[in-house]
């Protein structure tokens, strides 16, 4: 008998980085399929998957507010490169054979559904996987927040955060040989030791709502599966 999985329905946070690939900007065409590829295997197993997909490969608030522009004006067009990026990762899923929809905090009828959970958690119930757009729809915010935000009101087991490297280490590992990576940790340890995980208020949150979060390295082959099974990859960050 296979073992059954560890989480069943979870929230996966892609950074609009994790699609430029080797790229210096955009979306890279095998990055995504490669990325889509495994979120395909876990959802096979029967797994429900939310995304929420960043947008800092197209366009950051923060960068363009710096250089003069008003920063709420510079975050909606943030959003708006998390859309393109939503529209992008639907396609791939589709292109092999995995129902997806999106759901936008901003209302843009012609190109996506507006957010509504109980529709959300509908097209979860039925096997699609739901990829959230726009972030939480407010400037100011981040697209960390936005996951944490729907992990929690997806009712998910747990909130995966992927990112280029494999988990929380002690200390840099690109330029600490000493750095090592951590199994697991409390949300207080990492406070207590500094250890950045997701932005503040995104960390807040799931602290606050007992939201468990895996930090891991989503260009390692088979990861986000061995995350599911609960296997040793990347780091538990837990109440
Ligand atoms: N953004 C926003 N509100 C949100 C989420 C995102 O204003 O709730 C804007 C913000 O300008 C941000 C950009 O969208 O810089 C892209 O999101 P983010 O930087 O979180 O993307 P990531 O770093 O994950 O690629």
């Amino acid at each position: 008998m296979t073992k059954p999985a560890k989480y069943k329905r979870v929230l996966l946070k892609l950074s609009g980085e994790s699609l430029m690939g080797p790229d210096a900007f955009g979306i890279n065409r095998d990055t995504i399929m490669q990325i889509t590829a495994q979120v395909k295997e876990v959802v096979e197993m029967g797994v429900e998957v939310a995304i929420v997909i960043g947008g800092g490969n197209i366009f950051r608030g923060m960068a363009q507010s710096a250089k003069g522009m008003e920063r709420a004006t510079a975050d909606y067009m943030g959003m708006m490169a998390t859309v393109m990026n939503a529209l992008a990762l639907k396609e791939a899923f589709e292109t092999q054979q995995i129902k997806a929809r999106v759901q936008s905090a901003l209302s843009m009828q012609q190109v996506a559904e507006t957010y509504a959970r109980p529709k959300a958690i509908q097209y979860l119930e039925e096997g699609k996987v739901v990829i959230f757009a726009a972030g939480t729809g407010n400037p100011f915010f981040t697209t960390d927040t936005a996951a944490s935000l729907r992990g929690v009101e997806m009712n998910c087991d747990i909130m995966l955060k992927a990112t280029n490297v494999d988990g929380v280490y002690t200390a840099d590992p690109k330029t600490n040989p000493e750095a090592r990576r951590y199994q697991q940790i409390t949300f207080d340890e990492a406070i207590s030791q500094n250890l950045k995980v997701m932005d503040a208020t995104a960390f807040a949150l799931c602290r606050e709502q007992k939201l468990n979060i895996v930090v891991f390295g989503i260009f390692k082959p088979g990861a986000l599966k061995k995350v599911i099974m609960g296997e040793d990859e990347g780091t538990l960050v837990h109440v």
